[in-house]
């Protein structure tokens, strides 16, 4: 094995102090405490694990943490009321909504409710727009903890080909957009690309999420690459008796033959994400204070 491993774990361990030492700061020197809300609708048990998680590493860097959970069956006209009282709290400076949402709401319209300002997940229509744009907006959290880590192992990304399999509007497109944005010249593969281990064998950063356990194996990969691997797939254990496994989009050991440097399934980019969150929250509460922003935490 030759690649380096990226070390997605111990990169948010560090991302969540350099956001705990500005936290800090704020309470001590402006007598602020960055709020972040989290909306769970329903009893989806990965959502509950996700939501638990989050609330408790909010707290841990220091902010507070308000946890609002609806019933399944809760209306749209209800959970439109409470965004709207989270939008006007002048406590909350995130607002996360869990997703998936029960099939009888509008995600969209749901999504699109939330103050722009505060919508740390940067699926708000305005916050796609500002991305796509170049401007200055609130930055899906799974695409920033790729670019952070590409940004930690290459300094600039400029001139480089990247290649993004996947095209979905949380992954695939704003992480597109992050890599123009620095420069690199992207293409994005999906299911429909013809001759996909081709087009893969050009990119000297490929950026997997498809959601296909160990669809790219390491003989599409150019070496010398870096992999990021977005993807999680729990597969059924190889014995009776055994544990799931979890694995990423790409074949880790093929790919780590070849790779420069790749980031493990588990302990790469999942760590990240909600990293990620809490970075997007204290940035939004700077915003929104009109203080400087913490640097490195943004795109
Ligand atoms: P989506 O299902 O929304 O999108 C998958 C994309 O992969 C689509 O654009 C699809 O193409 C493309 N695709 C499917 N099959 C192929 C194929 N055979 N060849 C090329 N492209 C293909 O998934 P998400 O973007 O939401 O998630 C992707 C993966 O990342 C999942 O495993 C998910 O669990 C993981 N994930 C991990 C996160 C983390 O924190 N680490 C956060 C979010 C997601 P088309 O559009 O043509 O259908």
């Amino acid at each position: 094995m030759s690649a380096k491993i990226i070390d997605g774990k111990a990169f948010a361990a560090d991302v969540r102090a350099r956001v705990a030492a500005h936290v800090a700061r704020l309470k001590e020197e402006n007598g602020i405490t960055p709020g972040l809300a989290v909306v769970l609708v329903g009893e989806d048990p990965a959502s509950e694990v996700y939501v638990r998680s989050k609330g408790k590493q909010t707290v841990e860097v220091g902010m507070n943490s308000y946890e609002h959970k609806l019933d399944a069956d809760t209306s749209e006209a209800d959970l439109l009321a409470l965004i709207d009282t989270l939008n006007n709290d002048p406590a909350v400076h995130g607002i996360l909504v869990q997703l998936p949402l029960p099939g009888h709401l509008d995600s969209d319209l749901v999504i699109n409710s939330i103050n722009p300002a505060k919508d740390v997940d940067g699926f708000h229509i305005s916050n796609v727009g500002l991305l796509g744009t170049g401007q200055k907006s609130m930055v899906p959290c799974t695409p920033l903890g790729c670019l952070m880590m590409l940004r930690d192992h290459h300094g600039s990304l400029s001139g480089m080909n990247a290649v993004v399999i996947g095209r979905s509007n949380i992954v695939g497109k704003p992480m597109a957009q992050l890599l123009l944005g620095d420069s690199c010249t992207v293409t994005i593969a999906h299911s429909r690309t013809k001759d996909i281990a081709d087009v893969v064998r050009g990119a000297d950063i490929v950026v997997a999420a498809v959601g296909r356990p160990e669809m790219v194996p390491g003989d599409w990969i150019k070496p010398g690459a870096t992999v990021i691997d977005v993807g999680i797939n729990r597969l059924p254990p190889a014995a009776e008796g055994g544990k799931a496994r979890l694995v990423g989009d790409c074949h880790y050991d093929s790919c780590a033959e070849v790779a420069g440097a790749i980031t493990p399934v588990p302990g790469g980019v999942g760590p990240m994400t909600i990293a990620c969150l809490l970075a997007n929250t204290l940035t939004a509460c700077c915003r929104a204070h009109g203080l400087a922003e913490p640097e490195g935490l943004t795109a």
